[in-house]
C-alpha cells in the first residue's frame, strides 16, 4: 500500500492520484524500486516511512507494508552549495538564475549522458523536467523542475532550494565572474547612447561581456526584487 501526498500526484498517471493505492508486490523489490516503478524519481521524495516508521530507499519490503511518500522538505538543504546544472529545456530559466547570481551551469547541446556525468563530475544538482533522466543510477544530484514557463520554474527553485542571492554578479550568458571596471576600459565597446548614459560596469572574466547598470531595465530588476522576497521569505537568502 503507498500512500503518496498530493504534491507527488503530478508523477502518477491519473488513475493513481489518490491518497493509497495499491501495487503488486514481487517479494523482492526494494522500497526504491517501488516508489520508481509508480514514475516517482527518488530525487522527488523525502525520507519514505514503511509502516510508519522512517526508512531507506534500499529497505527490503513485505507483504501488506504501508509504504508513505512525502516530497523532501522545503528549503531543501544542499550539503554541496547552490551549484545547479540545467536541461537543455531550460534555458531561460539558467539565464534567470545567473542574473540572480545562482551557479548555473547550461548548455544547449549537452545529451543525457553528458548531463549525468557532468553533474557527477562538478557535483551540480541537474535541475530538469525529464524523470527519465532523473532516475538514472548514474546521476549524482538532482531535482524536478515544477511549472511552465520560466517564471513559474524560478518560483519553484527559489522555493525548494533558498539559494543565496548575489544578483548581477555572474554573467548571463556564460555563468562566469562579473567585475566591475572603470569607464575607460570598456568605452570603445559601447554604443553611443551607452557611453553617455552610464557610468557604471561591469565585466565577465570569461567571456568578456561588458554589462552596466540599467541595461536590462525594469524587467530585470522585478525579477531580482522579487525573489529576493522569495527566498528571504522561505529563510535563506542573500
Ligand atoms: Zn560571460
Amino acid at each position: 500500500m503507498v500512500r503518496p501526498a498530493p504534491a507527488l500526484w503530478l508523477f502518477l498517471p491519473p488513475r493513481r492520484r489518490r491518497t493509497q493505492i495499491t501495487v503488486p508486490y514481487d517479494g523482492s523489490a526494494s522500497l526504491g524500486h517501488v516508489v520508481q516503478s509508480l514514475g516517482i524519481p527518488l530525487t522527488e521524495v523525502g525520507p519514505p516511512s514503511v509502516d510508519g516508521a522512517a526508512a531507506g530507499a534500499s529497505r527490503p519490503l513485505h507483504q501488506g507494508a504501508v509504504v508513505g511518500l512525502d516530497p523532501p522538505p522545503r528549503p531543501q538543504p544542499l550539503p554541496h552549495g547552490a551549484r545547479f546544472l540545467l536541461d537543455v529545456h531550460l534555458g531561460t530559466l539558467a539565464r534567470r538564475l545567473r542574473v540572480l547570481g545562482v551557479d548555473t551551469s547550461y548548455d544547449n547541446d549537452a545529451d543525457d549522458p553528458d548531463l549525468v556525468a557532468r553533474a557527477g563530475r562538478e557535483q551540480r544538482v541537474l535541475l530538469t523536467q525529464d524523470r527519465g533522466l532523473l532516475m538514472r543510477r548514474a546521476l549524482w544530484a538532482g531535482a524536478y523542475v515544477r511549472g511552465h514557463g520560466a517564471t513559474a520554474q524560478l518560483a519553484d527553485v527559489l522555493d525548494r532550494f533558498a539559494p543565496p542571492l548575489r544578483p548581477r554578479t555572474r554573467c548571463a550568458a556564460c555563468n562566469g565572474e562579473l567585475v566591475d571596471v572603470p569607464k575607460e576600459q570598456v568605452v570603445d565597446l559601447l554604443e553611443p547612447g551607452t557611453r553617455r548614459r552610464y557610468e557604471r560596469f561591469a565585466r565577465c572574466r570569461s567571456c568578456g561581456r561588458v554589462y552596466w547598470h540599467g541595461a536590462h531595465g525594469r524587467r530585470l530588476d522585478a525579477l531580482v526584487a522579487d525573489a529576493v522576497r522569495a527566498v528571504g521569505a522561505a529563510g535563506g537568502g542573500p
